[in-house]
């Protein structure tokens, strides 16, 4: 059985996807899609070798060699140029994905769509979407063991249309997501806040050095922002 979050991740793979799911480990996802129809070939791309021969023997197990292709390689270097339309990174920070994005964008041409599943720092990402050119189309955050976890999916588009008021908030917390605070949303949001104010205690006992004024004012000013997505009003 797949987890909440991975089948999440699977829900938005556009039909017929040819995909490739990067940072795969078991390959569950990809397994999962092609057994449920939702692509029709997909391949694996693995940077390690403990994961990598994790995928191998997963999609040999499931007799799904025909379509599953696993790959050495450090993130979108696995993939060639139109070769895939879809593609899905799951289970890592935004800060990593982003630069995985980023040092293959020239993989990215004719991929249609990007579902995105940072375990942190989903704004650099979003950042990422709209500094290239991508449009974020859905935005779904949920709780799974304890664990909060975000899902970004883009297409080729107008990647400013969600940001056209509060740009600053709803790149930190999604603009989506933001518009809907569910409960996941504002657990998160109040942890992280939480968080902040231990960061900012800390910083006030380190004295009045200038790198640590600096922290001051854009912890400061996160946690405003915060604030600002877990009140209540609009
Ligand atoms: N995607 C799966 C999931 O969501 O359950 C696995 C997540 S696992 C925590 C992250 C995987 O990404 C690891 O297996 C790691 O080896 C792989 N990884 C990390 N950096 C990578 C990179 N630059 N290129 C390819 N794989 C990478």
């Amino acid at each position: 059985q797949l987890s909440k979050r991975l089948m999440a991740v699977a829900a938005r793979i556009p039909a017929q996807a040819v995909m490739a799911d990067i940072g795969s480990d078991h390959a569950y996802l990809p397994c999962y899609a092609i057994n449920k129809g939702l692509a029709v070939k997909a391949i694996a791309g693995e940077v390690a070798d403990g994961p990598l021969q994790a995928a191998e023997q997963q999609v040999k197990a499931a007799g799904l060699e025909g379509e599953i292709d696993v790959r050495k390689g450090n993130g979108l270097e696995v993939i060639s140029a139109g070769e895939v339309d879809c593609v899905t990174i799951a289970g890592m920070g935004g800060t990593l994905i982003t630069s995985i994005l980023n040092e293959g964008k020239e993989k990215l041409e004719g991929v249609k769509r990007l579902v995105l599943q940072p375990n942190l720092r989903a704004d650099h990402i979003r950042k990422w979407l709209i500094e290239n050119d991508w449009e974020l189309i859905d935005e779904v955050i949920m709780e799974e063991d304890g664990k909060i976890y975000e899902i970004l999916t883009a297409e080729k588009g107008d990647a400013e249309k969600p940001y056209s008021t509060r740009k600053e908030l709803k790149l930190l917390t999604g603009p989506m997501l933001l518009a809907e605070k569910n409960e996941a949303f504002l657990k998160k949001w109040k942890r992280e806040a939480d968080q902040l104010e231990v960061v900012l205690k800390n910083l006030e006992k380190a004295g009045n050095q200038q790198a640590a004024k600096e922290k001051k004012q854009s912890v400061l000013r996160e946690l405003q922002l915060i604030k600002e997505a877990i009140s209540s009003e609009e």
